[in-house]
């Protein structure tokens, strides 16, 4: 037998050439990849965009994935799946048809230029936390569970709008 799978968490947004399609996809794509188990995933979020304002609502979601890929091999095939999906680069925190982070890699903590887990941004970011603590309630973050999270930044009133769409049921 080969080496025990490790558990990721992969989070899903899209603001450009229809979102939802754009975001359903990639979940298939997901349960594609080699070596891999997509095994939850959760509903679809929509968001107000971080950054600049004058571009489309974000549609968000969360995914787990069983996988025996090294952390650097799965963001190579999630950078692979972006590509797949046309991203424009064209602005920092500008619209995307497709953006795919690594959030959690089983308890790794990663820190290279290429490669950060947990995914950096994370902790204060509603579209995230939300449809990960539907798939992961139990999830802890530095030490901390995410309700803890999610009370930061509704205190400070920054959850950019986010609304739970529709859910997606995936058989494992
Ligand atoms: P972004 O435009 O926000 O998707 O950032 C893409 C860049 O972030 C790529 O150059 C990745 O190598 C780098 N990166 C660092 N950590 C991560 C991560 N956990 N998930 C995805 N990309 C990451």
């Amino acid at each position: 037998m080969g080496a025990p799978h490790q558990l990721a968490y992969i989070g899903l947004g899209s603001n450009l050439e229809s979102p939802i399609e754009q975001v359903r996809e990639a979940l298939n794509e997901l349960a594609m990849l080699p070596l891999s188990r997509l095994v939850a995933a959760s509903s679809l979020y929509a968001s107000r965009p971080v950054g600049p304002q004058d571009q489309p609502d974000f549609i968000n979601a969360v995914a787990a994935l069983e996988t025996h890929l090294s952390p650097l091999a799965l963001l190579d095939q999630l950078q692979a799946l972006e590509q797949q999906h046309r991203r424009r680069r064209q602005r920092h925190w500008g619209p995307r048809t497709l953006d795919l982070d690594l959030l959690l890699y089983a308890n790794a903590a990663i820190d290279t230029p290429r490669l950060r887990v947990p995914h950096p941004h994370m902790t204060a970011r509603a579209f995230v936390l939300v449809p990960l603590a539907e798939i992961a309630p139990s999830t802890h973050l530095y030490q901390k569970p995410l309700s803890v999270w999610l009370e930061h930044i509704n205190a400070q009133d920054s959850n950019h709008g986010l609304e739970r769409l529709a859910s997606l049921t995936i058989r494992a």
